[in-house]
């Protein structure tokens, strides 16, 4: 079966994208990679989610240690960008950069990312970043739109069903004040 790295942030925004590429012939391997999220507490418990997730679905999972200077290098200067602007741009690419080079690492040919599942991202963003990632390590990026055909109403109703956690702004600091803002 052809191994695809799924890019992905929370358990939420995994399951359906995991149904799918399995139903499509793939082999997914989630790939948790988000020093954007913030605090160390809220990346540990989306981490720990998607670690009961996985077991529970039998599918596999790589993580990396929480690095936030990682994040905090490619945001400075753009503290004050809105939502879907150039810091979400850079927090991106950077996780996909990093998804490339580690499906490299574990000789997968293909990835792709789970964010294009929520409605507040831009598909054609993501896939900007996932093709420019590509091109710099040699391998495929799949342009998946995981939010269409339902797919997001589909993940929600998945994380009602195995009361998952679930969190109420994208991950950084900055998008929690913005959450804070429209509430
Ligand atoms: S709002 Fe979300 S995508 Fe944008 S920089 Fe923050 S964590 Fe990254």
């Amino acid at each position: 079966m052809r191994k695809v790295l799924l890019h992905a942030c929370c358990a939420p925004c995994a399951a359906y994208p995991v149904n799918l590429l399995k139903n499509e012939g793939y082999e997914p391997v989630v790939y948790f990679y988000n020093p954007n999220i913030f605090p160390k507490d809220e990346h540990d418990l989306r981490l720990d989610e998607i670690i009961k997730y996985s077991k529970k679905e039998s599918f596999a999972l790589v993580y990396e240690p929480y690095s936030p200077d990682d994040f905090e290098n490619i945001a400075r200067g753009l503290e004050n960008e809105p939502e879907k602007g150039k810091r979400c741009e850079k927090c991106i690419l950077l996780r996909l950069n990093k998804t490339a080079q580690k499906a490299c690492e574990l000789k997968i040919k293909y990835f792709t990312s789970a964010l294009t599942i929520s409605p507040h991202k831009i598909s054609k963003m993501i896939f900007e970043a996932g093709e420019f990632a590509a091109k710099s390590s040699g391998i495929e990026f799949l342009k998946y739109d995981f939010k269409k055909r339902d797919g997001f109403k589909i993940a929600q109703q998945i994380a009602r069903q195995n009361n998952m956690y679930k969190q109420n702004y994208c991950g950084c600091k900055y998008s929690i004040r913005a959450n804070e803002q429209q509430s």
